[in-house]
C-alpha cells in the first residue's frame, strides 16, 4: 500500500519509496565492496527487517546466504527493556562466518546490543550491523552500526516493515501516524 491508501492514518511521510530504494541501492553497493570474496550470512531480525532484507539482498551483486531470528524485546509495554527472549533462533551455525545483522530500526539500541553479544559468543569471523533507520536521540546504549540508511527524529514510525499493532508493515513509505490511530 502507498501513502494515499493509508489516507488520514499517516501524519507525515518521512521517507518516500524512491528515497528508500536509492539509499538501499547505495548500501548494497557498499556491502558488495566490503564483503567481496567473503562468505556472508545476512541475518534478518523478524518481522520488521523483512522488507529491507528483501530489497537490500536483491540489490547486492555478490552471493549471500540468509537466515532469520525472531526476538521479543518489548514485553507488554512500548519501551524497550533490554530483556530479550529468542522466539526463533538461527538455523545456521555462524562459527567462522561473516555475519551481517539486518535491522529495520535502532531505537534505544538495547535489543541490538543484546543480539550482538549473543551472536558474538557463537564464534563468528565478524559481526556487523546494517540498519535502515536509526534514531540517534533515542540511544540508551552505544552500538556500533557499520551501515545506516537514515538517521531519523525520535518519533514512532511505521511502514516498510515497521508496524503499529501489526499493521502498516506493507506501506511502501516510512511515516508517522496521526494521533487518531493510537486512540
Ligand atoms: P530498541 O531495542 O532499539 O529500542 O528497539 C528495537 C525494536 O523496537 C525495533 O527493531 C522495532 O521492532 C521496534 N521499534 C523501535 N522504534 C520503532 C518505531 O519508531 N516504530 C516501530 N514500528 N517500531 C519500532
Ligand atoms: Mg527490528
Ligand atoms: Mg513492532
Amino acid at each position: 500500500m502507498d501513502a494515499d491508501d493509508a489516507g488520514t492514518d499517516l501524519a507525515r511521510v518521512l521517507l518516500t519509496k524512491e528515497q528508500i530504494a536509492a539509499r538501499v541501492a547505495e548500501l548494497a553497493a557498499e556491502l558488495d565492496r566490503d564483503y567481496a570474496g567473503e562468505d556472508v550470512l545476512l541475518v534478518g531480525v523478524l518481522k520488521g527487517a523483512v522488507m529491507v532484507m528483501a530489497d537490500l539482498s536483491r540489490a547486492m551483486r555478490i552471493p549471500v546466504s540468509m537466515d532469520w531470528m525472531a526476538v521479543s524485546s518489548y514485553g507488554s509495554g512500548t519501551k524497550s527493556s533490554g530483556v530479550v527472549r529468542i522466539l526463533k533462533d538461527l538455523d545456521a551455525d555462524i562459527s567462522g562466518r561473516h555475519v551481517l545483522v539486518v535491522e529495520d530500526i535502532i531505537d534505544s539500541g538495547l535489543t541490538l546490543s543484546w543480539l550482538l553479544a549473543n551472536l558474538g559468543s557463537r564464534g563468528p569471523a565478524s559481526v556487523r550491523v546494517c540498519a535502515l533507520l536509526r534514531k540517534p536521540d533515542a540511544a540508551k546504549v552505544e552500538v556500533d552500526v557499520a551501515y545506516v540508511g537514515f538517521d531519523i527524529p525520535n518519533e514512532f514510525v511505521v511502514g516498510y516493515g515497521l508496524d503499529f499493532a501489526d499493521r502498516y508493515r506493507n506501506l511502501d513509505v516510512v511515516g508517522t501516524l496521526a494521533p487518531h490511530v493510537y486512540s
